[in-house]
């Protein structure tokens, strides 16, 4: 009865999600799975709430996806864009043109980001921040006159992105499956700092330095003259919410230093904001990265707009030599995305939305702490206004359910049942609301969690 509860959510069929499937092809879906089931169909959203067209509300715990920051319907950044349209709709940046909006952001996220990231790169998603960051780091060592030092490290459970590059970067082999070559070579791969399943035996913090010195270990491997670049998010979120021991970042750093490795952060989910700092690297100690990308918070996705960060190191070795970097997008540096973002941070500033979001990350990882007692619940992980949940089979063993079960799509199913989205990354949980959710809000977040937890273990103790 309770299973045939949950598949009412969808049926039946409207002529609007027949619509859906008869044109349009959804990123990361399995079609045949849709077009049995039809979409969701998002109408409304105001601050962390989303209306269906079937009238459900829904409590936001993804911020969309991780990039909603500032919550939705705000009319500021609306009419910030229809200004900025009605000026200077487009620019290009290609021919020694720019704009004022551009200019002014760049001048902002230098003012905002880690000491020594002097320069922009603008993009348009958080792939081609990365892809950005990829081209860059073969340019530098080409001009640096080491083009030996080609091979980029990444990491086991990384995501980067969705172009052929950033996903090869991207260490899910289920991504590779669709052919084509991928991962491209040249990437190298080393395992996640994942304590809960990697760390038998070791304290967190014993642990955090024997999964930094496994990237000084492929070095060696590989000999340092032929490594370019070190690849990695701050903190893992879609590759499973892996939040690594305060160990590992400084030992991270001084291996990279040591064999002149470009270290590249990925803070495409972790920047403005989501762990209680602007950046993630402020909260991880990692004091220099030679690139870093940001992209979804940047706007809070009222604009997709991204960027690639670049040290005086790199920066001043392309103007030094010059020669052209044959390298860009039509958008790059588009005045209206980086209106919105200005008025995003703006907005960010005077609210202090990072600063409630480190309060609001106390009360919020309670609750989290507080789920770990749950019968179906092997390990829970957060920092700022993210979360892992991981279900397990076994929680004294650390044993994962049969992958085959789905546990993690079934509690993503009950959640939105009672009007909550979270997402499942396997059998992980995560959450990452918008940072202006109340702590009332985050106490609704998580009764629904909890409520959707007992549901799952009903329904897999029932088998
Ligand atoms: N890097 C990280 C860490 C991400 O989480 C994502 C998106 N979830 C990306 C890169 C890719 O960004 P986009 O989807 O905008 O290309």
């Amino acid at each position: 009865p309770h299973m045939n509860e949950i598949s009412t959510i969808n049926s039946p069929i409207t002529a609007l999600q027949l619509r859906d499937n008869l044109h349009y092809l959804h990123p990361f879906t399995d079609y045949a799975e849709l077009h049995a089931e039809g979409s969701r169909i998002q109408d409304h959203a105001e601050g962390v709430y989303i209306w269906d067209t079937d009238g459900r509300r829904i409590i936001d715990g993804l911020a969309g996806l991780g990039c909603v920051t500032l919550g939705y319907g705000r009319k500021e950044l609306a009419e910030v864009a229809a200004r900025q349209m009605q000026k200077l709709s487009y620019s290009q940046s290609f021919f020694k043109t720019s704009n004022e909006p551009a200019i002014q952001l760049a001048e902002k996220l230098v003012e905002l980001t880690p000491k020594g990231l002097n320069h922009v790169f603008f993009t348009n998603s958080g792939s081609e921040a990365n892809e950005t960051c990829l081209k860059l780091v073969h340019r530098y060592w080409n001009l640096a006159g080491k083009p030996d030092k080609r091979v980029i490290i990444a990491r086991a459970q990384a995501y980067h992105g969705s172009t052929i590059a950033t996903t090869s970067l991207s260490g899910n082999p289920v991504f590779y499956t669709s052919g084509g070559g991928m991962p491209i070579s040249g990437i190298e791969r080393i395992e996640a700092p994942y304590w809960y399943l990697n760390g038998a035996g070791e304290t967190p913090e014993e642990f955090g330095l024997t999964a930094a010195r496994w990237l000084e270990d492929k070095i060696l491997e590989l000999g340092a003259e032929n490594v370019a670049a070190f690849f990695a998010e701050p903190f893992q979120g879609a590759g499973g919410a892996i939040l690594p021991p305060d160990t590992y970042w400084p030992e991270i750093q001084r291996i990279c230093r040591k064999y002149d490795v470009l270290l590249v952060i990925d803070e495409v989910v972790s920047g403005f904001g989501r762990t209680g700092k602007w950046f993630g690297c402020e909260t991880f100690g990692i004091e220099a990265p030679d690139l870093m990308a940001i992209a979804k918070g940047i706007t809070s996705s009222y604009f997709p707009m991204s960027a690639t960060m670049v040290s005086d190191r790199i920066a001043s070795l392309l103007i030094e030599k010059g020669g052209e970097f044959y390298h860009g997008f039509t958008n790059s540096g588009h005045p209206v995305g980086a209106a919105v973002a200005l008025e995003n941070i703006r907005i960010m500033e005077r609210e202090q939305v990072v600063e409630n979001a480190a309060e609001l990350g106390k009360h919020f990882g309670e609750h989290v702490a507080s789920l770990a007692d749950h019968p179906l619940v092997g390990n829970v992980r957060s920092c700022g206004l993210f979360a892992g949940i991981q279900l397990v089979a076994d929680k004294d063993k650390r044993v994962l359910f049969d992958e085959a079960l789905r546990v993690g799509d079934h509690c993503s199913t009950e959640a939105l049942h009672r009007g909550l989205a979270l997402r499942a990354i396997g059998d992980t949980m995560t959450l990452m609301p918008p940072l202006i959710i109340t702590r009332g809000q985050i106490d609704e977040v998580f009764a629904m969690t909890r409520d959707a937890l007992d549901a799952t273990a009903r329904a897999f103790k029932a088998r």
